[in-house]
């Protein structure tokens, strides 16, 4: 099957672990069926620098803690039919924002990191991403269409719902364990 017949799969990978994405990848040989059913048009597993236009799923994990990941989430809500949260911190903020209940929390992350641990040269660098001041689910940025929820979601969770997605139905989580 040639790819334009295939629907446009992308992942994005903000402020996470990664650990979605190993979930996903735990599809195993359920890839290989995925495969030829969808185009993946970006992902951190394809190394594609920009996101495309058109995509019809997107599966995003983490949630947004700076502004440029502000900014790629506004983008792929706007160029995605179905915007997929993968994992709780995409979710509900989750490990990602353990800091928000800090008092300025941005600032004394960044002293934290670059001042207070360094050994040599202490400062804070000013070419990286700006920080959010708190770390947001992407539901509070951005329209949200379908939730898999856990730390990580298992394989078969993430599998069920891509299949369903795929099929043109509504995936339901009623009955379904998040981790496997
Ligand atoms: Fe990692 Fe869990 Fe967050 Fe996924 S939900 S990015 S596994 S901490």
């Amino acid at each position: 099957m040639g790819t334009s017949k295939r629907l446009r799969l992308a992942t994005v990978w903000l402020s996470g672990c990664s650990g979605c994405h190993m979930s996903f990848l735990d599809q195993d040989e359920r890839l290989i069926e995925l495969a030829g059913k969808v185009h993946l048009v970006y992902s951190p597993i394809a190394d594609i620098k920009a996101f495309p236009e058109d995509v019809a799923i997107t599966l995003v994990e983490g949630a947004v803690g700076n502004e440029e990941q502000l900014a790629l989430i506004r983008q792929v809500r706007a160029r995605t039919k179905i915007l997929v949260s993968l994992g709780d911190c995409a979710v509900t903020g989750n490990v990602t924002a353990l800091r928000n209940g800090f008092t300025d929390s941005a600032k004394s992350i960044l002293e934290r990191a670059y001042v207070e641990t360094a050994d040599i040269n202490p400062q804070v660098p000013t070419d990286v991403p700006q920080l959010l001041d708190q770390a947001r689910a992407l539901h509070e940025l951005v329209k949200v269409d379908c939730y898999i929820p856990g730390c990580p979601p298992s394989a078969d969770l993430i599998n069920y719902v891509l299949t369903e997605l795929l099929s043109g139905r509504t995936p339901s989580m009623e009955g379904k364990s998040k981790y496997g």
